[in-house]
């Protein structure tokens, strides 16, 4: 993946990498912690549940300069970020709206959010209270070692379904899907539209995937890097490493060979009105 021809963000990023608060890593050992760390991560709209609440904390006294803006980490976030501005700028202007960009905020271990306390325990995730992607540095390396293997195309994956869901927002979606959740009457019910909600961000992915493809020369081995992400991240797969068990009725963002479906139905086609993941009946998405 050559994504050093994508355009930058045009200083879209907010670099808080190196400072982390003090006190503001929730601590994760042992296996238990592990557990919650895998589930926790993969990669909610809403937060809120998981950050702020009552965990310990483990004091951080590691301090650290933050990183030159110029380092290889920051440029690949940044033109990722600017790719994703210029796709949906595009496509919301052919649907006569205005996109409004989504800033990316970059830290390491822990920050502050508009949906409370961020830590790398979260992974990444899009805030809609304050419209940010927050994303924990630390988060490449756990792709890469355990994840499905990480690689370029993966991580802009990543970012890019955070990005999906700032476009969920931008169109209302979300806000349809918080309201049916409310009126649900089973946590199965409940959860089946936060699957459909997700699948949807994984079709955006694919849909940016599909625009930026002549800039960034992806291979099929790319793919195949973003395919092993999405299935090492489906909640059937999440749930046989953390409890040996499958239980469809407590999937959240949808089993590993529906968003491995989904991402690659966006990257197909290059269009969101493909990404209908609401009309399908529950068992055909
Ligand atoms: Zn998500």
């Amino acid at each position: 993946m050559d994504w050093k021809n994508l355009p930058g963000s045009g200083g879209g990023i907010d670099d808080r990498r190196g400072g982390g608060l003090p006190g503001g890593g929730i601590a994760v050992g042992g296996v238990g912690g592990l557990i919650i760390a895998l589930i926790a991560m993969f990669f909610g709209v809403d937060p809120g549940a998981i950050l702020g609440g009552g965990q310990q904390t483990a004091p951080q006294t590691q301090s650290g300069a933050a990183p030159s803006a110029n380092d290889e980490e920051y440029q690949f976030v940044d033109r990722i970020l600017g790719s994703t501005h210029q796709v949906w700028s595009q496509v919301f202007q052919e649907a006569g709206r205005t996109y409004t960009k989504p800033p990316l905020v970059l830290y390491t271990r822990g920050t502050t959010s508009g949906c409370g306390q961020a830590s790398s325990a979260v992974g990444p995730f899009y805030c809609p209270a304050d419209n940010g992607i927050y994303l924990d540095t630390s988060f490449f390396a756990t792709m890469q070692q355990r994840l499905g293997g990480g690689g370029d195309f993966a991580y802009a994956y990543v970012i890019s379904h955070e990005v999906g869901h700032h476009v969920q927002n931008e169109l209302g979606i979300a806000d349809q899907v918080t309201r049916r959740q409310r009126s649900a009457r089973t946590e199965a019910e409940a959860n089946s539209y936060g699957v459909r909600l997700e699948l949807q961000a994984d079709c955006f992915a694919g849909v940016w995937g599909n625009r930026t493809r002549e800039q960034t020369n992806i291979t099929q081995a790319d793919v195949q890097e973003a395919v092993r992400t999405a299935e090492a991240i489906g909640d059937d797969n999440l749930q046989r490493q953390s409890q040996g068990r499958v239980v469809p009725d407590a999937f959240t963002h949808g089993s590993s060979q529906q968003r491995v479906k989904w991402f690659m139905t966006g990257l197909r086609s290059g269009n969101p009105n493909d990404c209908d993941t609401f009309s399908l009946p529950y068992n055909q998405l």
